[in-house]
């Protein structure tokens, strides 16, 4: 058994109209679903990914309006590192995101910033087969666009005390490649016979981290809906104390903390977003599961309200 790369990756906001304009206007994403987080349904979740809707390209926002900026720390996600083809795209970008915000970093293999929050993204030149998972933008044409997830990097005091779960537990291959800044010990790649997603371990800062906007809330490995089952004895059996299985109604998901205090998901492959939504329309019109859908008279005028990023941009 293999995973097939990162499923998602959860992140928090505390402003969904800018949180939409950044990651569908900018970064030329696609809202592939508008709905409310399960376990809070007064509060969005928005998912944005490529034009399908893929598990891989997927990156997705609680909304909660108001809450204080966040820092990443020991046992956080800091940065969210995403494919592109070529040094073209990498230029591209470089120009694309000044006027919108932060970019600290550009050197020969990528572009590294921030969106408005402080949530740390990085831009590399893929060296892999895997599919491109692109999203249509009006004025990013396909080979310049995102291609999808490379992987998360994280921090950790003591990347050592999770190597066990890592790789025994979950299958993850041990990966040194220095020029990433990719030591031995403290990186890994989850590969299936599809995608791979790497997860990898950097010295954290003095300062402890803090939860808020511009924070990474979980990261989602992906599972066959065949092996969900068997990932979650398995990390049972490691000591590592997942949930039941939570049918997440678009997948099936269940959550651990892996021993560096990252929060982990593993989340099914399918049944996916057009389950209850036209293809053409993903991300139109607020979607509530069944088990909400009698809540929506209540939730719908709580909600921030926010436009359609497509009519927005295109007409
Ligand atoms: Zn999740």
């Amino acid at each position: 058994m293999r995973l097939e790369g990162v499923h998602h990756v959860t992140c928090i906001t505390a402003d969904a109209p800018r949180n939409v304009d950044f990651y569908t206007r900018v970064l030329g994403l696609r809202l592939v679903k508008k709905t409310v987080n399960q376990d809070d349904p007064t509060v969005y979740h928005l998912f944005y990914a490529d034009e399908q809707g893929s598990a891989g390209s997927d990156i997705t926002f609680f909304e909660y309006p108001g809450i204080r900026r966040g820092r990443a720390g020991a046992g956080m996600v800091h940065t969210v590192e995403w494919r592109v083809t070529s040094a073209e795209a990498l230029d591209f970008w470089e120009e694309r995101l000044r006027p919108d915000t932060a970019v600290l970093a550009r050197d020969d293999d990528g572009v590294t910033f921030e969106d408005p929050e402080g949530l740390r993204h990085r831009l590399l030149v893929s060296t892999v087969e895997d599919a491109p998972l692109v999203a249509d933008h009006p004025e990013i044409p396909a080979d310049l666009a995102l291609q999808g997830f490379d992987g998360v990097r994280a921090f950790s005091a003591n990347a050592s005390a999770s190597r066990a779960l890592l790789e025994e537990a979950l299958a993850f291959a041990p990966v040194t490649a220095p020029e990433r800044g990719l030591s031995p010990g403290s990186a890994w790649e989850a590969r299936g016979a599809s995608r791979g997603g790497l997860y990898a371990y950097d010295e954290p800062p003095a300062e402890r981290g803090l939860g808020g906007s511009g924070t990474v809330h979980h990261v989602a490995w992906a599972s066959s809906l065949e092996e969900h089952e068997a990932w979650r004895a398995r990390v049972a059996e490691a000591g590592g104390s997942p949930t039941p299985v939570i049918d997440r109604f678009w997948f099936r998901s269940i959550y651990f903390r892996e021993p560096s205090g990252v929060l982990f998901e593993i989340a099914t492959l399918g049944p996916g977003f057009a389950v209850d939504e036209d293809p053409e329309h993903l991300g139109e019109a607020l979607i509530l599961p069944p088990a909400f859908e009698h809540l929506r008279a209540q939730i719908e005028p709580i909600l921030t309200p926010l436009p359609d990023p497509r009519t927005a941009t295109r007409r």
